[in-house]
């Protein structure tokens, strides 16, 4: 694939076309300048392969972590783990980003927010989160109704098509697919 994205971009993405886990890494990073070892392996690999480089990568994470820490730190502590995820560290293995079983399987702490917000939001959370998103009422029914049911992914394409206002062929697999499938549309 040869889209690109750049740091500049990420926030309109996010609310635009970027499924609601990785929205929710995305929140957390913006209001807290920071994510933990889990959410930062996921949200990075989903933005390698959304099309984020490697110096727009470091870029964008020291953008936010040098609110709470300064650069040596930063270096020390994250930008090795950054450069890991791009196959430039350790055993330079070009890792592919989670997949939604992946994501939905993962053992999830009270705190963590790296989860699937379908399968590990509390349900009033995620029933608030989703009208902050602009769902309507009728959607966010349905959508409750298949978390119930645990059909999480189903769930997350209905979400998809009630923000999107189209049906989707496909049903959501990875959120990478999630993103791309919604700039095929909007672009
Ligand atoms: Fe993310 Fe997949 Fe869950 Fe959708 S179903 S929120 S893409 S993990």
């Amino acid at each position: 694939d040869t889209c690109r994205i750049t740091p500049d971009m990420i926030d309109t993405l996010a609310n635009k076309s970027f499924p609601p886990c990785m929205r929710q890494l995305n929140d957390t990073l913006r209001t807290t300048h920071h994510l933990k070892y889990n959410g930062r392996v996921i949200y990075g690999l989903f933005l390698k392969a959304a099309g984020l480089n490697l110096e727009d990568a470091l870029f964008f994470w020291r953008s936010h972590f040098l609110k709470n820490m300064d650069v040596d730190t930063f270096d020390k502590r994250y930008s090795y783990g950054i450069r890991y995820n791009y196959g430039k560290e350790g055993k330079k293995t070009d890792f592919s980003p989670y997949g939604c079983i992946k994501i939905i399987m993962g053992n999830i702490a009270p705190g963590d927010v790296h989860g699937c917000p379908f399968k590990h939001s509390d349900v009033a959370i995620l029933r608030q989160r989703l009208v902050a998103y602009k769902v309507s009422n009728q959607v966010i029914d349905e959508i409750m109704e298949l978390v119930n049911k645990r059909h999480y992914q189903i769930a997350c394409q209905r979400y998809w098509e009630s923000i999107h206002g189209v049906p989707i062929d496909a049903g959501i697999n990875h959120p990478n697919q999630f993103f791309e499938e919604s700039q095929k549309f909007l672009n």
